[in-house]
């Protein structure tokens, strides 16, 4: 049987591509010869367009640098497509070994791909490393240097003058395949184990390395994937105006490519294709005004440039209406009767023991753990030993260093002296997404649910991030999402979720990774009462039922002093005790951290105020 995931991707990309088959033919009919140029150009920029969306669109990073990759591609397909005969009088300073292929319009489209590849290879060592806007600047970099690059390599590209002499062999034909081709790959893309990791980082990228993902990995494979397609489009550019220049892949070309995905929306495949349909018959449309003459009567004047304004027009209406597109970040989904992983769920039902994964007892340990900023000690020579398998709480007034103390051992903060250990590993210096895959998950104070995927795919891409093969992370998302009461939200968009709700997608999305420990940074922050208690209830049986360790900061003394084995108090980044709840609610120290503070008229919570007063009240009296 046909995996029913590839299958639904596959219809998806199958109506993508059977959409702009039937707008290339209704143009071939409607406008004959024209008609059949506007729709060949327009499944180039479809390629084009699908190209710049997979970096842009799955990264969230806006690329300015889609044109730099067509034009090489163009070069490239240019000069090795051109007969030897045209090229010794178009090209007489070709060095002898890029001279003489003459290659057929499919094999040029092979070598424009991996020119591509080669040069978001070189150009990915930097840009995986950068983020948001710094990284688009680096993009706004690399396409005035390949600007710069044609222009400067005389030789081989005729300089500024225009490059002549290619065979115009991008047929219709030729251009809808691999129109259609590259929809179907950039849909996949979308919905693979890296087109899913590579959209938590476009939605949180601290809580995507959380989970397990390595961010810079994903978005290096999103570039290269990016930059082969596009310079395949250059490629079928050149072979389609068989004459050009280093302009015709410069920011005009960029920016129309730019409007179009944010036209259709740039967060999916469907939104680049209906945006190229929408802008290509704006511009085609005005195109025909912009000479001017007799329109319907009137005399208009010639406006030249008029095609780029509508674009110009058309995508600042749409930010202004529709800021995400007009197709939105979600797919067509026609496949979405039958979910992709639906049919597994009940083959896979969470209790079977087949993938609890071995638990050995590590424990996890700060050793002199400290983290100074500037003059503020937040944690300050912390040492304390969470067991495994036994739920650990985490007490302390506000701003006494809880959450530094759990970015710590999570590393999302390098620590400033001190050691963390996991078993007999040191973990201090290592990556968050090491620190996730080697079994300490998180979540965050202040959420960070992936709010623009659904709820089974912020748990799914944690489970894909850490887990050995497909099997065993559609189980522990099944397992994850049921233990929260999530099974029936799976497709919801997260970001859509009441509060509450949204902190349990977080917990489940955690626990995904199949951690030996979960450390819970307030995870009932924002929750009623009722809901607070079945969270706790949830959590204790999770501990029953998987042994995971649990480390949980909480402000309600009373549920944690019930929930916890062991109790670490820290006040102004020191520890103060440890030990079980009894012993912690008649420490002195403890009861004169929470009333001291609160005399001193530190900004506390109610819920912490009232929960000192009746866990500690009676000691304290
Ligand atoms: P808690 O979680 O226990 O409420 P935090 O760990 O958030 O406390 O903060 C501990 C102390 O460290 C506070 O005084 C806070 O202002 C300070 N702090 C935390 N993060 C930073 C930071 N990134 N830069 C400067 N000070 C910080
Ligand atoms: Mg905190």
């Amino acid at each position: 049987m046909v995996n029913p995931r590839i299958k639904a991707v596959t219809m998806d990309s199958l109506a993508l591509a059977v959409i702009l088959v039937a707008v290339g033919i209704l143009a071939g009919v409607l406008f004959g010869a024209n008609g059949v140029r506007i729709a060949t150009s327009m499944s180039i920029v479809v390629t084009a367009c699908v190209g710049l969306q997979v970096f842009s669109g799955n990264t969230g990073i806006v690329s300015f640098g889609p044109a730099a990759f067509m034009g090489v591609g163009a070069y490239t397909a240019g000069i090795l497509t051109m007969s030897p005969v045209v090229q010794r009088t178009a090209l007489p300073h070709l060095p002898v070994w890029m001279a003489g292929y003459g290659l057929s319009v499919w094999s040029s489209l092979i070598v424009a791909a991996l020119t591509g590849l080669v040069l978001a290879g070189v150009s990915g060592i930097v840009m995986r490393r950068l983020s948001g806007s710094a990284a688009s600047i680096a993009t706004l970099a690399l396409q005035i240097i390949v600007y710069t690059v044609l222009v400067a390599t005389k030789d081989i590209t005729r300089g500024s003058q225009t490059f002549y002499g290619v065979p115009r062999n991008t047929t219709l034909v030729v251009a809808l395949s691999v129109a259609a081709l590259s929809i179907a790959v950039a849909r996949t893309f979308r919905d693979t184990r890296t087109g899913r990791a590579v959209r938590a980082t476009r939605e949180d990228e601290v809580a995507a390395a959380a989970v397990g993902v390595d961010v810079r990995q994903a978005r290096l494979r999103a570039w290269l994937l990016s930059g082969t397609i596009l310079s395949i489009a250059g490629a079928l550019t050149a072979q389609f105006l068989g004459a050009f220049g280093p302009k015709d892949f410069y920011f005009e070309s960029c920016f129309l490519l730019i409007s179009m995905l944010i036209v259709g929306g740039i967060g999916s495949v469907s939104g680049a294709l209906v945006g190229v349909i929408v802008i290509t018959a704006v511009t085609e449309l005005l195109r025909a005004l912009e000479g001017g003459g007799d329109i319907l009567g009137f005399s208009v004047p010639a406006l030249y440039g008029l095609p780029l304004v509508g674009a110009s027009l058309a995508m600042i209406l749409v930010l202004f209406i529709r800021p995400t597109g007009l197709v939105g970040s979600r797919e067509l989904e026609l496949s979405k009767a039958w979910d992709p992983l639906k049919g597994r769920d009940s083959k896979l039902l969470p209790g079977s023991q087949d993938f609890q994964a071995p638990k050995g007892a590590h424990a996890l340990e700060a050793n002199q753990l400290s983290r100074h900023f500037g003059g503020v000690r937040a944690v300050d020579g912390v040492t304390f030993k969470a067991e495994a398998g036994l739920i650990t709480g985490l007490i302390g007034p506000n701003g006494a260093g809880k959450s530094t103390l759990i970015n710590l051992l999570t590393g999302q903060l390098r620590p400033s002296a001190g050691h963390v250990a996991l078993g007999s590993d040191l973990i201090e210096n290592k990556q968050p997404h090491i620190i996730a895959r080697a079994g300490l998950a998180r979540t965050f104070q202040n959420l960070r649910v992936f709010a623009d995927m659904t709820v089974r795919e912020n748990v799914l891409v944690a489970a894909e991030a850490c887990a050995a093969d497909t099997a065993l992370s559609v189980w522990r998302t099944n397992d994850a999402l049921a233990r929260f009461g999530l099974e029936t939200l799976g497709d919801r968009l997260a970001g859509s979720l009441p509060y509450g709700q949204r902190r349990l997608v977080e917990i489940a999305r955690a626990l995904a990774t199949g951690p030996r420990f979960l450390l819970l940074d307030e995870p009932a922050a924002g929750m009623n009462p009722a809901e607070t208690k079945e969270l706790m209830g949830r959590l204790a049986a999770l501990r029953a039922d998987t042994g995971v360790g649990i480390l949980v900061v909480e402000h309600d003394l009373h549920l944690i002093m019930s929930l916890s084995d062991t109790i670490v108090v820290i006040d102004r980044g020191k520890r103060i005790a440890v030990g079980t709840a009894d012993a912690v609610r008649t420490d002195p120290a403890v009861i004169s951290a929470y009333l001291g503070s609160k005399r001193m008229g530190e900004k506390k919570t109610q819920v912490e105020t009232s929960s000192v007063v009746q866990v500690i009240g009676a000691s304290a009296s």
